[in-house]
């Protein structure tokens, strides 16, 4: 299977000023697109992996031949994060917060919403080095926060993610050049609560069924 650079749901300068149009432009057009080519590369020399899913490949890396495991796991990796990524930001047209069933599952696991953002940001700040933040679902479909280091993917961990911040330095050195408390504060601003709703259903649904 050959994988194809998302497009982007809304326009290079949408999130501004939050995050800032040369910095999208980066991260999609070329950060992203480079994941995208590798992984097709790496699954160009992988051909006993066709028919599986990247998804799968990526929570059984061991299918991957050991040569090509890391190359695949990096470049999987980032082209599932950064596809996810995208798709749960927005031009802040949604709602401020969570809404519905999982507002309802916030405030059963951590409270208040700014209590979570809170323990959140505390997460996010503790990853040394480049990684990511995640809100995922577990097992049990709880929501847990973790984070994972370069560009490893929760569902490596058996977690489906429903919200991830890139906390690499190319996701907001041009605007907060050492300062990525201030990019984490900004970046609240451009949530899509709504598709991260959207995630969390579908998944519960998917854990139900199980
Ligand atoms: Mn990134």
């Amino acid at each position: 299977m050959t994988y194809q650079l998302p497009s982007l749901p809304y326009a290079y300068d949408a999130l501004e000023p939050h995050v800032d149009t040369r910095t999208m432009e980066l991260h999609h057009g070329r950060r992203h697109a480079g994941y995208v080519e590798r992984l097709n590369h790496v699954l160009q020399q992988c051909t006993d992996l066709e028919g599986l899913s990247l998804e799968e490949i990526i929570s059984d890396i061991r299918v991957v031949p050991e040569e090509l495991r890391q190359e695949l796991r990096f470049n999987g990796g980032g082209h599932l994060n950064h596809s996810l990524f995208w798709h749960i930001l927005g031009p802040g047209k949604g709602p401020k917060r969570p809404e519905g069933q999982l507002l309802r599952a916030f405030e059963s696991t951590f409270g208040q919403i700014e209590a979570f953002r809170q323990e959140f940001a505390r997460a996010a700040l503790s990853r040394m080095g480049s990684g990511w933040a995640w809100l995922s679902l577990d097992n049990h479909a709880h929501l847990e926060i973790l984070t994972t280091p370069n560009e490893d993917s929760p569902i490596m961990l058996g977690y489906r993610p429903i919200l991830g911040l890139d906390l690499w330095e190319h996701a907001y050195y041009l605007k907060y050049p050492d300062r990525r408390e201030e990019y984490i504060q900004a970046w609240w601003n451009v949530v899509h609560w709504d598709k991260v709703a959207e995630l969390y259903v579908h998944f519960l649904e998917m854990v139900s069924r199980t």
